[in-house]
């Protein structure tokens, strides 16, 4: 066992990066491996200290911290010189607080604002940074990670079958549970794997130009292969030969159940083999927030952040392939099942709608594919059974639920609702892909033309957030148009019940909480920056009211 000189909790004085300046800071943790204390000042910035950089608090120092550095670079008892000291510290300080935007006091005045990138000065050192082990853990800790892995089945399950009944209202006793025997089905479990390595060797192909993502804690970029799109037109020019052969998709809404049982089955065993490989992944490789130690918990949170076999990439295979193409095709099999059962020559104007605002959704997502690149789920979500059901079973079968819903459950619309549902839609969409690209943008190159003129507030990590354009408008103007979409998709079904409007309610309560979550990580990641940024754009997702 090395020796530390310090101990976690313990409260020192450490040196502020190129600086000759101490702050008092707080021990949160140390590496064995690499030798540096991870501390946190005031502010909440985390930075990695060498032990050389970090001092005992002075016994008899009863000035407790409150953002003023403690000078012990010299030591001398002329007032001339300690004047001079501290005219020279506060001069530094000045500068440091300017250069990495810290103002640890109060009563600091705001210095003013950058306007470009190029006023972002060198980045903190943290060489050497590797994942910490997660100490806060979230959706209610190692219990609530244990009941969330039988609650996302059981909702699907649910429901879907509630789906199926005569009359679908939620105030309804739920129907019995099926049989096993009525709800496996080996076939159908084979028809899933040859879906999902059929995708898999679309993944494969050497179309479509390879891409950087953002640097990982350990400055490492891996490289993504961006074929999404191909993958889709080739999964349609699949679909179309298939029905121009005669191959029936009402099989796929026949045999529904059995279809999601078999994704849950997969993802479990999927998400088996991702925790196990976890355990011989580096330290480096783990996510911040699966690394808690705790099985059950690293189970569903994801211990390995990038998963990858050779360049294979599973966590981001699975973001946007299997699933998200899977529910188009679900979709379509809907329509194609409505004309049947409601002997259609066309399919109703609800569930045209449906299918294409889905598909644009679904097809702008992967035209759009650099842009996941710069989301929560890439740059800090382990790949565990959370994502990997999210991704293989919930994306796919629940989010069409109202193309499943409208099959038994038809709704009439004229064409002036049609048109506004059609209005409501375009807005959303505009917003949620207009903010996205902005900030995806704005992180892959900050001196494009189209994002340069933007105002900037600079953090310490070198890296500055958006304060104008969309992202000053709330501080998550792509949730906004999410959840504007969201509601468009439900509008078709009428108002005679609300499971189709589970989507948009499930996705109000995801993304209020999804908020919270990356709020609480940049804070963190920012410190000051970051409540600076909170102060000048107060509303999270909708203006003026949240
Ligand atoms: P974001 O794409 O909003 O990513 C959040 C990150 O953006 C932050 O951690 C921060 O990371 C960066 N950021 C935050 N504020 C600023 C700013 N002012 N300027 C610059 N960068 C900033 O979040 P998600 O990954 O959650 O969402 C991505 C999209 O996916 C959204 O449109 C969301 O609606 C959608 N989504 C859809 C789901 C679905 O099931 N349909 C589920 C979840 C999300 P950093 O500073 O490190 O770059």
């Amino acid at each position: 066992m090395p020796r530390r000189k310090f101990a976690d909790e313990e409260v020192v004085m450490g040196r502020w990066p190129g600086s000759v300046l101490y702050y008092e800071v707080q021990v949160t943790s140390y590496d064995d491996r690499t030798h540096l204390y991870t501390v946190k000042y005031k502010d909440g910035t985390e930075l990695q200290l060498k032990e050389s950089d970090m001092r005992k608090l002075h016994e008899n120092n009863t000035n407790r911290y409150n953002g003023e550095p403690d000078i012990t670079e010299v030591n001398s008892s002329s007032q001339s010189i300690l004047e001079r000291q501290r005219i020279e510290s506060e001069r530094a300080r000045e500068r440091i607080l300017e250069r990495y935007s810290l103002h640890p006091r109060k009563e600091e005045k705001r210095t003013e604002e950058k306007y470009s990138e190029e006023r972002i000065f060198e980045t903190p050192k943290t060489v050497g940074k590797v994942c910490l082990k997660t100490k806060e853990l979230e959706f209610g800790g190692k219990i609530g990670a244990f009941f969330m892995i039988f609650l996302l089945p059981g909702t699907v399950f649910y429901l879907l079958l509630m789906c199926t009944q005569k009359d679908p209202s939620v105030m309804n006793f739920p129907p019995p549970f099926p049989t096993f025997e009525s709800l496996w089905e080996t076939r159908v479990f084979g028809v899933f794997l040859l879906w999902f390595f059929l995708q898999a060797l679309f993944y494969l192909l050497p179309i479509g130009k390879v891409v950087e993502g953002t640097p990982l804690l350990n400055g490492i970029k891996l490289g993504y292969r961006l074929n999404g799109f191909y993958a889709f037109i080739l999964t349609a020019a699949a679909v179309g030969i298939s029905l121009y052969f005669e191959v029936e998709l009402y099989y796929l809404y026949d045999h529904f159940l059995q279809f999601a049982v078999s994704a849950t089955v997969f993802s479990v065993v999927f998400s088996i083999y991702l925790y196990a490989r976890s355990l011989k992944a580096s330290e480096q490789e783990l996510s911040a927030g699966g690394n808690s130690g705790n099985i059950i918990y690293d189970f569903l949170m994801g211990r390995e952040l990038n998963p990858r076999i050779g360049n294979f990439d599973l966590k981001y295979f699975c973001e946007l392939r299997p699933g998200l193409i899977g529910w188009v095709v679900i979709n379509l099999a809907m329509l194609l099942t409505e004309m049947k059962v409601q002997h259609l020559n066309l399919p109703s104007l609800s569930m045209i709608l449906v299918n294409s605002f889905q598909l644009l959704y679904v097809v702008d997502g992967l035209w759009n594919e650099e842009a996941i690149l710069t989301t929560m789920d890439i740059i800090h979500e382990g790949f565990g059974f959370m994502l990997v059901f999210g991704d293989l079973v919930w994306v796919p079968f629940l989010y069409s639920l109202q193309a499943f819903y409208l099959v038994n459950h038809p709704n009439e619309i004229s064409w002036p609702i049609a048109s506004a549902i059609v209005a409501l839609n375009i807005l959303g969409h505009f917003i949620f892909r207009s903010s996205n690209s902005q900030k995806n943008l704005f992180r892959r190159n900050p001196k494009d033309s189209k994002v340069a003129h933007l105002k900037v507030i600079p953090t310490a990590t070198g890296k500055n957030l958006l304060v104008s354009g969309w992202w000053g408008l709330v501080r998550h103007p792509n949730y906004l148009g999410d959840l504007i979409m969201a509601l468009a998709w439900s509008l078709p079904c009428g108002f005679n019940h609300i499971l189709p409007y589970f989507y948009v309610i499930y996705f109000t309560v995801l993304l209020i909480h999804r908020e919270a979550r990356d709020e609480h990580l940049c804070k963190k990641k920012y410190g000051l920056a970051w409540e600076k940024y909170c102060h000048r754009v107060p509303y999270r997702i909708f203006p003026y009211i949240y």
